[in-house]
């Protein structure tokens, strides 16, 4: 009977225990599959993901366009990718009777709208598939003893003996500690997709308002700017929405070492260049010749904010689009162009939250997902080294990485 090990109840543990115990069943192998969680309740990042809705994975098919969103990990994903990719995932929810849709920004949810539907589909094929839950597990310590079995200590003193053990353990320090005993490197660790902590007039008593086609460049330090695209969202606290989440992603590290500190220019509009701006502004002169500057302005922009940018340039509300010089129109469209803010630090507006950084991707075979170091010893979802932009990719790289290792967790180690 083979023995294996699934550190951590969450989404990469449980996607694996329920696929080696399937394949297990299906190659007619006696197996003992377990997972250990340190919690009193598993799953708990899927339930309240994507808002209690669960962003399961994104509608995008195309292996090497999909790698693209992956900060960290882009390059090392290719090959999981093309065993195991998003269209995968959607046939496996539905081979277990969960539709998955995606919305039109491409994310990906179960068809009931809610997180219980891929718990419920878990928990049944974990129990169907004879998957061992063992709740309130927290493992101390790996090692592996003179006969090439893993001894795992649980905080409560038993010792497990297993054949082949899986680290899901997505962001917790105790996870790193366990793999860095088992001689992985641990990369450098950084918060990642996070909101904007700005203090400025300009988008004082505005939260709550969207802009969906904005652009924002991320300046750090002198350095090359970070440049995204997508909806934006003006908070409390400053700016967050796709496009800031997105951006915080791909500079998660220079942020860290900046200390949070940056500037932002936003594209409130995300025109191509400014003379598209100056453009539109001109033929709204041209037709509103006898309106107040307050009253006439881009369709896609809220009232509240055209008076804030009409502030900004110092123009009175009142005055009459006819009597608007081109060096004020060219002030308004800097403005709609790239307003700069001041970023005074980072931090959470019902976010997706995710760890960049983790076990070295060189230290790892993506083809099994085991580890180079440690044969017999596997890694799956957030403890590795590899993170996603917003929009089902973290989900993702658990889904698949688990997968891989299901197919090859019950081989004899390399
Ligand atoms: C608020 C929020 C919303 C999110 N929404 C989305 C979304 O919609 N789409 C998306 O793609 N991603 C989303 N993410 C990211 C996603 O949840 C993670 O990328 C994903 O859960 C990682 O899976 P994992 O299994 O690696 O880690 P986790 O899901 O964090 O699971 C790790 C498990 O290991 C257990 N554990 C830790 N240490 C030990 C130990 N020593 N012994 C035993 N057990 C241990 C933990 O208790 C936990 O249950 C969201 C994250 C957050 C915080």
């Amino acid at each position: 009977m083979l023995n294996i090990v699934i550190v951590g109840g969450g989404a990469a543990g449980f996607f694996a225990a329920i696929n080696v115990a399937e394949n297990a069943k299906l190659k007619g192998l006696p197996a003992c599959i377990q997972i250990l969680e340190s919690s009193g309740s598993i799953l708990k990042k899927v339930r309240i993901s994507g808002g209690g809705r669960c962003n399961v994975t994104h509608h995008l098919y195309e292996v090497r366009a999909f790698c693209e969103r992956y900060p960290r990990g882009s390059k090392e994903l290719n090959s999981p990718f093309s065993q195991f990719q998003a269209q995968d995932t959607v046939e496996w929810f539905k081979n277990r009777g969960v539709n998955l849709v995606a919305e039109q920004d491409g994310r990906m949810f179960p068809d009931t709208n809610t997180s219980e539907t891929i718990i419920d589909c878990f928990t049944q094929a974990a129990e169907k598939a004879g998957v061992e839950v063992k709740l309130n597990h927290k493992v101390n310590m790996i090692q592996k003893n003179s006969s090439g079995r893993f001894e795992i200590q649980i905080q409560s003193g038993e010792i497990i003996i297993a054949d082949s053990v899986m680290i899901a353990t997505g962001s917790s320090a105790f996870g790193y500690q366990l793999a860095k005993n088992l001689g992985h490197t641990i990369t450098e660790l950084a918060p990642s997709l996070f909101s904007f902590k700005i203090t400025d007039n300009m988008i004082a008593e505005l939260p709550g308002l969207s802009f969906e086609k904005s652009e924002v460049k991320l300046f750090i330090d002198n350095k090359k700017p970070f440049k995204e695209k997508g909806p934006l969202l003006i908070t409390h606290w400053g700016l967050s929405g796709p496009s800031i989440l997105k951006i915080s992603a791909w500079a998660a590290r220079e942020m860290l070492h900046a200390n949070y500190l940056a500037k932002l220019k936003v594209n409130w509009m995300g025109l191509d260049r400014i003379e598209s701006v100056l453009n539109l502004l001109q033929k709204l002169k041209l037709n509103g010749q006898k309106s107040q500057i307050q009253n006439i302005y881009p369709e896609e922009l809220a009232k509240r904010f055209w008076l804030k940018v009409i502030e900004k340039a110092n123009i009175p509300a009142d005055k009459r689009w006819a009597d608007i010089s081109n060096k004020e129109i060219q002030t308004l469209s800097e403005i709609l162009f790239a307003t700069e803010f001041n970023v005074l630090g980072k931090n959470r507006y019902k976010d997706e939250f995710v760890e960049c950084g983790g076990v070295s991707l060189s230290e790892i075979n993506f083809q099994k997902m085991e580890s180079k170091i440690c044969p017999g010893l596997y890694f799956a979802g957030e403890v590795l080294d590899v993170d996603g932009i917003t929009g089902g990719f973290n989900f993702q790289n658990a889904w698949t990485g688990s997968w891989i290792a299901a197919q090859n967790m019950f081989l004899s180690p390399t």
